[in-house]
């Protein structure tokens, strides 16, 4: 029965790190996967997440049965808390529900399902470049069409507002189109808020269901709410809103898969019906969602001595991606590396598009750099022991 099964693509980012753990050679480097790392090069169990799973362990009122369909009520309304603040209307007003989800990337998965089954979206605009995932997951929902706005500027290194907006303008009726909240993947370049204003401009006049993927809050700026202000504004407008989050990278919870859904609705009467639709899309599709990451980020969000702890744990984070982004950029300075780098630093998040040509990409793996065809680097993977050698494979990638 298996007998015609071909091989499906490999998932470059994955492929990366399989390499890199094969690799035998000692200035192997892991530039691919997105996941926050120390100065030692190693992954970071938040002090904070430790001391709310020991809290959660020793706490004999916890059992393992089922959570709601929707998810962990404290660890939705905090979720929302964080995302919008406390004191935003759609909160005050009732107007905001969210829906725990497999990660962010189940958050989408649940917003493609809901927009395609049950709202009959068919059309969805994704940026160019976006993360890889993005024409997976609405392709899958079901969506026939989905396009590219313009986004990167390889000239300027920077945004393409009027491309953006102009192909935003082109939308056909019944559009949707998912914006990255902060801290653009691949590229690094976030719109300012003057932007922002325009880009939702163009989203009410075409009457575009906006999508807000909210991945990184706190890794762009090291302030949560800082990181949340497109989200905030999009929902200060009045206007039905879907906004994915993951709580992947800001808590290290990569593996524990937890993200929400935050459903915006201009009118607080269609809740329960809103409610009820997207438990039966939750139901069919895992029917109801794990507990542990939910309970850690409840805990810690609902406690003020472990919010605070949190936040400085995100400064952490957030402090050394920079530090990593002036280290690179001022070891490709001294060595004179043909072009101009500073978009390094000036990029926001996890992210560097570095670009550097697939032809150059192809010399750094052979240097056992390992990194995305695109030229996108995750800056996380720098440490102060191996940013030289990156800087000069990448030199060497630039004059060969
Ligand atoms: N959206 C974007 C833009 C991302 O970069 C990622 C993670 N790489 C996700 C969503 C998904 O996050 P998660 O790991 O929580 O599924």
């Amino acid at each position: 029965i298996f007998s015609d099964v071909e091989s499906a693509p490999p998932i470059e980012v994955f492929q990366m790190s399989k390499l890199y753990n094969e690799s035998t050679n000692p200035n192997k480097v892991n530039l691919g996967v997105g996941a926050y790392r120390t100065d030692e090069g190693k992954p970071w169990v938040l002090p904070v997440v430790s001391t709310a799973e020991l809290q959660m362990a020793n706490d004999r009122t916890l059992n393992h049965e089922y959570l709601p369909v929707a998810g962990l009520p404290d660890f939705r309304t905090a979720a929302l808390r964080v995302l919008f603040g406390s004191d935003h209307k759609v909160i005050t007003e009732n107007r905001v529900e969210g829906f725990q989800a497999l990660g962010g990337t189940g958050a989408l998965r649940l917003a493609a399902e809901f927009l395609k089954k049950v709202l009959k979206f068919d059309i969805v605009y994704v940026s160019s470049p976006t993360w890889g995932n993005h024409k997976g997951v609405f392709k899958t929902a079901g969506f026939s069409e989905i396009k590219e706005y313009r986004y990167w500027d390889s000239e300027t290194r920077g945004l393409n507002l009027a491309g953006m907006c102009e192909d935003l303008r082109a939308a056909p009726p019944k559009s949707m189109v998912i914006l990255h909240a902060v801290a653009h993947n691949p590229t690094g370049v976030d719109a300012t808020k003057e932007q922002w204003a325009e880009i939702a401009k163009v989203c009410q006049e075409k009457q575009i269901f906006v999508l807000l993927d909210c991945a990184y809050q706190g890794f762009a700026s090291g302030s949560l709410d800082e990181d949340a202000w497109a989200c905030r504004f999009f929902a200060n407008q009045d206007i039905d809103l879907f906004v994915a989050q993951s709580f992947s990278k800001n808590f290290g919870l990569y593996n524990e898969r937890i993200g929400n859904l935050a459903v915006v609705t201009k009118d607080p009467k269609k809740l329960p019906e809103i409610r009820s639709q997207m438990e039966i899309t939750i139901r069919v599709m895992w029917s109801n969602p794990p507990n542990h990451g939910a309970r850690i980020v409840a805990t810690v969000l609902n406690n003020k001595a472990y919010f605070e702890d949190w936040k400085g744990q995100i400064m952490t984070m957030s402090s050394r991606i920079k530090k990593m982004r002036h280290e690179l950029a001022d070891n490709l300075k001294r060595l004179g590396t043909p072009g101009n780098w500073d978009h390094i630093v000036k990029q926001i998040g996890m992210f560097s598009f570095t670009g550097l040509s697939p032809k150059q990409v192809e010399y750094m793996l052979s240097k056992h750099v390992f990194m995305l065809s695109s030229g996108r680097i995750s800056i996380a993977g720098l440490t102060p022991k191996n940013v030289q050698y990156v800087a000069k494979c990448m030199d060497e990638a630039v004059r060969a």
